[in-house]
């Protein structure tokens, strides 16, 4: 199985274990966020329909919004545009470039020291993998 496939299946089984119903939408919801990180909702509908072409917009919407409340998807903001979706346990931050709108990772441990940084000093825990941090790539510079 891919790493995708192994990432959606222990996402399929948390859900069964939180007591909640795995259905084919939600199945396909989650396989399809595993194995693309940062699409729209409108994308993931795109993705889901061309397999499952009877599962309902408004189904994938709410599906979201249950995966997140259940702690296992979140939402995140790359820029002006639509929210992205992405696993939970997904283990890098977002550096957008604001000239061409690439996007890079970086693992989330390279921000370990200020975040305790940051708690320690003003008391206030950061959540970095809510926005993306925005600034210039290399070749915008
Ligand atoms: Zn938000
Ligand atoms: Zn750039």
């Amino acid at each position: 199985m891919s790493a995708a496939g192994q990432r959606a299946e222990v996402l399929i089984r948390s859900l069964r274990e939180q007591g909640q119903r795995v259905t084919t939408g939600r199945r396909a919801i989650i396989e399809v966020v595993a194995a693309n990180a940062d699409l729209s909702a409108e994308e993931i509908v795109g993705f889901v329909q061309r397999d499952h072409p009877e599962v309902h917009s408004s189904t994938v919407y709410r599906t979201l919004e249950t995966l997140e409340e259940a702690g296992l998807v979140r939402h995140l903001h790359l820029g002006h545009g639509p929210a992205r979706w992405q696993l939970a346990a997904d283990p890098s931050y977002r550096l957008a470039c604001e000239g061409c709108g690439t996007v890079q990772l970086v693992p989330r441990v390279r921000f370990d020291e200020v975040r305790r940084q940051v708690q320690a000093e003003f008391g206030f825990a950061v959540a970095f993998q809510h926005f993306a941090m925005t600034g210039r790539c290399s070749a915008c510079q």
